[in-house]
């Protein structure tokens, strides 16, 4: 609306003593995609997500030093809130940096596998958590997101692993927009990958964020089979000590001639949806 015109509708609500609050703390900036941002935070996973209802996701916040990356990413970016934070396992490089962002902006959810850790980065995610007065959520396959204009499920951990296997502990998200698909593994391996494929759950997407940094114990060809992805991003550190990826892992995706990114060589790559097309824009 032009200015003007906003000044004389306000002029004449407030001479009819008429409140208008023409910014509701609810108003959300809804528009026409679904973006979601593999932020670069070295070795480890950061995702963001909004969703065209203008819903704030946040899956996961890199090692605790990179805490700070993640939230002057979110800042640049405007997020005012965030409707939905997934912790996908209570590895350092997963969980590190959350407290960071928990601290920063009012969330509302918080959703997590029912698997604990002793290290300090979890106890500090836990506190964190606390301090907002919320409760986890417990992550496993089936436990719906309840947020407009999107489907968003987890589709793993199918079950409960021993607690040495902290990586299929892993959430796994499928999130559908429209006609296009998101999954996002964590350090999802072998064993989760099974299971999920013999869950029967639909685990197509376009989109994969892949398992365990291309880790060659995640992406088994069995999984892939099932994903079909068109598109892999893998949250990597450049010259990082495990070798991740590894060439037989990205070897996997030749099949599916999926276009593959990197945050070590890519920096933050960026993922938009408009419903049915997908674009992908990157730092470098
Ligand atoms: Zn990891």
């Amino acid at each position: 609306m032009k200015k003007k015109i906003v000044n004389i509708i306000l002029a004449s609500a407030l001479l009819a003593g008429i409140t208008y609050q023409l910014k509701p703390k609810e108003a959300k900036a809804v528009s026409k995609n679904l973006t979601a941002h593999f932020i670069d935070v070295g070795q480890g996973d950061a995702i963001y997500i909004k969703t065209a209802n203008g819903d704030d996701i946040i899956i996961d916040g890199g090692n605790k030093a990179k805490g700070k990356i993640v939230v002057n990413y979110l800042k640049k970016l405007k997020v005012d809130d965030i409707e939905v934070l997934i912790s996908t396992h209570p590895d350092a490089d997963h969980i590190g940096g959350l407290d960071e962002v928990l601290n920063a902006y009012k969330v509302e959810n918080v959703y997590a596998p029912n698997v604990s850790h002793t290290t300090q980065a979890y106890k500090d995610f836990l506190l964190a958590v606390k301090k907002q007065n919320l409760k986890i959520k417990p992550v496993t396959a089936g436990v719906k997101l309840n947020l407009k204009g999107v489907s968003a499920e987890f589709v793993g951990p199918v079950k409960a692993y021993p607690k040495s296997d902290l990586n299929d502990w892993s959430a796994v998200l499928r999130l559908v927009f429209n006609k296009n698909s998101f999954l996002f593994t964590g350090d999802a391996e072998f064993k989760s990958e099974k299971d999920m494929v013999n869950s029967k759950k639909l685990l197509k997407a376009d989109v994969l964020k892949v398992g365990h940094h291309g880790a060659k114990e995640s992406s088994s060809q069995l999984f892939l089979d099932k994903v079909q992805p068109k598109f892999a991003v893998i949250g990597v550190g450049a010259k990082n000590s495990y070798g991740h990826p590894t060439n037989e892992t990205l070897n996997r995706f030749k099949k599916y001639k999926t276009t593959i990114y990197r945050t070590d060589k890519n920096g933050n790559v960026v993922v938009t949806s408009d419903g049915t097309k997908i674009t992908v824009k990157k730092d470098k």
